[in-house]
């Protein structure tokens, strides 16, 4: 396997806040050219068996995958896992903890918004929620576009649910090095999502991508949905510097939210190793 191979390891299903199942993506996966293929849940592996099924009947390499919700440096950092042994109890109870809040935290996000008049969002957001033990700003950014508050998600995360915003409410999520842990504790590579789009100092990023390191993570995306053309060389940079290896993933939600489609990234830069060299020997062949 080589980097020229089309892997899309991150995107998000029914069972967080994505909008297709499992299946479903598999086979739009399959249809876009991908050749290796994961699916990144946030916090929750529920999906994952299915997604190994739906992925050997499409003809498609799998690993199994996950996005850990992280709070570093009063920011949230989401680290990525792929080719954990997924039936390792430690991940398993690591992430019932890390999602343990949410339901909690998203009362009192409808608690917010209807103190600025948009009432029913809890109820609302509910609607969308494929999995009651992840129901995630998402679900609400899409009850506020079906009430006619926003015109379309974008929009209600630069007016609503983020830092300074009604409806933010600010959470405690796992920590850096047990995210990492229970990842590579399963047997699995840890990897830095979309690291551009965290609002982290220049010592700050150095801080992260250091104790990163210093657990046990070994790599990063690069080329991913989140990030533009010129923060793709930035990343290669911070790569190449930190010695880690190089991940590409869409992030792709569903059709109607996401600007990546499954498997329509640009290749990886080339200098690069890419993350599926370290994952050889738990990738599910394609047949
Ligand atoms: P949560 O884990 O509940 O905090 O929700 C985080 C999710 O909200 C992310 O995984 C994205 O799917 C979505 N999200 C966060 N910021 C934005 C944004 N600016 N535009 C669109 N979606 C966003
Ligand atoms: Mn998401
Ligand atoms: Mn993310
Ligand atoms: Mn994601």
């Amino acid at each position: 396997m080589n980097s020229y191979l089309n892997a899309d390891l991150h995107c998000h299903s029914v069972v967080s806040d994505g909008t297709l199942t499992p299946e479903v993506l598999a086979t739009r996966a399959r249809g876009n050219g991908v050749d290796l293929w994961a699916l990144t849940d946030h916090d929750e592996i529920g999906g994952v068996q299915r997604a190994r099924v739906a992925a050997q009947a499409q003809g498609m390499a799998f690993l199994s995958g996950v996005e850990i919700s992280v709070s570093f440096a009063s920011e949230t950092v989401h680290i990525v896992g792929l080719g954990f042994e997924d039936s390792d109890p430690r991940i398993a109870q690591g992430l019932a903890a890390t999602r343990g809040g949410r339901d909690t935290r998203a009362m009192e996000m409808a608690e917010q918004l209807a103190q600025v008049g948009i009432a029913g969002a809890y109820e609302g957001a509910l609607k969308y929620v494929g999995n009651p033990a992840l129901i995630s700003r998402t679900h609400f950014a899409r009850f506020l576009v079906e009430a006619g508050v926003c015109k379309e998600t974008s929009e209600v995360f630069r007016k609503y649910l983020t830092e300074g915003k009604p409806g933010f409410v600010p959470h405690r999520w796992a920590n850096l090095g047990d995210a990492v842990h229970w990842i590579t504790q399963a047997g699995g590579v840890a990897i830095i999502a979309h690291p551009a789009r965290y609002r982290l100092t220049a010592n700050e990023e150095f801080a992260l991508f250091s104790e990163f390191k210093e657990h046990g993570g070994q790599g990063v995306e690069v080329v991913t949905g989140s990030h533009s053309v010129a923060e793709y060389a930035t990343y290669a940079a911070m790569a190449r510097e930190f010695g880690l290896a190089a991940s590409r993933g869409s992030d792709f939600h569903g059709p109607d939210e996401s600007h990546t489609d499954l498997g329509k990234l640009p290749a990886l830069p080339s200098g690069l190793t890419p993350v599926w060299e370290l994952l050889a020997d738990r990738i599910q062949p394609a047949a």
